[in-house]
C-alpha cells in the first residue's frame, strides 16, 4: 500500500470551530484519544492550523487540511498552499470533497494538479469520490466514481494516497449508505485503484456517527472513516475512534 496500512479516523471540522472551542474540544478528548490500531486525524479550518498542531501531536492526532490550492506562493489571493500547510504542520490534505466540487466548481483537472503539488510537497491527499443521488438512482455510481478516479491515471502509487468513498446523498444529511451499498461500492473502488495501480486505503464517509460506526466500519473493504458532523464533538468522535478500534482488534 502506498499510504498508512492502519485504519484512519479523520474528521472534517468544515468551517467551523473557533479557538475557544478547539481548546475545549482537545480538552475533552482525553489523556489517549489514538488507541494502538487506529490513526486519528482531524482537519480544522486553516485559521485552527498553527494553534493546534502542538496540543494535537501531544494527543498524538495528525494535523489535516481541508483543501489548498495548486501552487506553492504567488498572486493567489484568498488561498493556501501546499507549502504552507507543511509549514503548519499538516501530514494529510482532503482533495476533490463534494463540497468544493459542487459548490466552487472544482474539475477534476484542477484536482489532479492539486494531487501532484501535494504530494511535490510532501502532503498525503485524501481524495474523495462520490455520486449524487439521481447518479445512484439512474445506476451510474461506477461510472462516476471511475471518472473521479481517473485523476490517478499516471500518477506515480508510490506516493502516499489515501481515498474516501463519500456518496453525496449522504453528507451532512442523516442518512447512511446500506451495508450492502458500502460493502458493494468498496468492493468496487478496490478494483478500480488496483486496476488504476495504487493500492490505498480506502475510507466511508457520509453521516458517519457513534450509532452507526461499528456497522460501517465492520465492512469488507472499509478501511477507516472520514467524519463530519459528529467529529465537532469530542465524545462522539471518541466513541467513532472506540469503534474502529474494537473492529480492528
Ligand atoms: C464530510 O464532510 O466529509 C462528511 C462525511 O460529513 P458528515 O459526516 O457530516 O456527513
Amino acid at each position: 500500500m502506498a499510504g498508512s496500512t492502519r485504519c484512519l479516523i479523520a474528521g472534517n471540522w468544515k468551517m467551523n470551530g473557533t479557538l475557544q472551542e478547539s481548546l475545549s474540544f482537545i480538552h475533552d478528548l482525553g489523556e489517549n484519544p489514538a488507541p494502538e490500531y487506529v490513526e486519528v486525524a482531524l482537519m480544522p479550518p486553516f485559521t485552527l492550523l498553527h494553534p493546534l498542531a502542538k496540543p494535537f501531536a501531544e494527543k498524538e492526532v495528525c494535523l489535516g487540511a481541508q483543501s489548498m490550492y495548486c501552487e506553492a506562493r504567488g498572486a493567489y489571493t484568498g488561498s493556501i498552499s501546499p507549502v504552507m500547510l507543511r509549514d503548519a504542520g499538516c501530514h494529510y490534505v482532503i482533495l476533490g470533497h463534494s463540497e468544493r466540487r459542487d459548490i466552487q466548481h472544482e474539475s477534476n483537472t484542477l484536482i489532479r494538479k492539486k494531487m501532484d503539488a501535494a504530494w511535490e510537497y510532501g502532503l498525503e491527499p485524501i481524495l474523495c469520490i462520490g455520486e449524487h443521488l439521481d447518479d445512484r438512482e439512474c445506476g451510474k455510481t461506477n461510472e462516476v466514481l471511475a471518472d473521479q478516479l481517473s485523476v490517478l491515471e499516471g500518477l506515480n502509487a508510490e506516493h502516499p494516497l489515501t481515498v474516501a468513498y463519500e456518496p453525496v446523498w449522504a453528507i451532512g444529511t442523516g442518512k447512511t449508505a446500506s451495508v450492502e451499498q458500502v460493502k458493494e461500492t468498496h468492493a468496487f473502488v478496490h478494483a478500480e485503484l488496483q486496476r488504476l495501480g495504487h493500492d490505498c486505503r480506502v475510507l466511508y464517509g457520509g453521516s458517519v456517527n457513534a450509532g452507526n460506526a461499528e456497522e460501517l466500519l465492520a465492512c469488507k473493504g472499509v478501511e477507516g472513516a472520514l467524519v463530519g458532523g459528529a467529529s465537532l464533538k469530542a465524545d462522539s468522535f471518541m466513541q467513532i475512534i472506540e469503534a474502529a478500534n474494537s473492529a480492528e482488534n
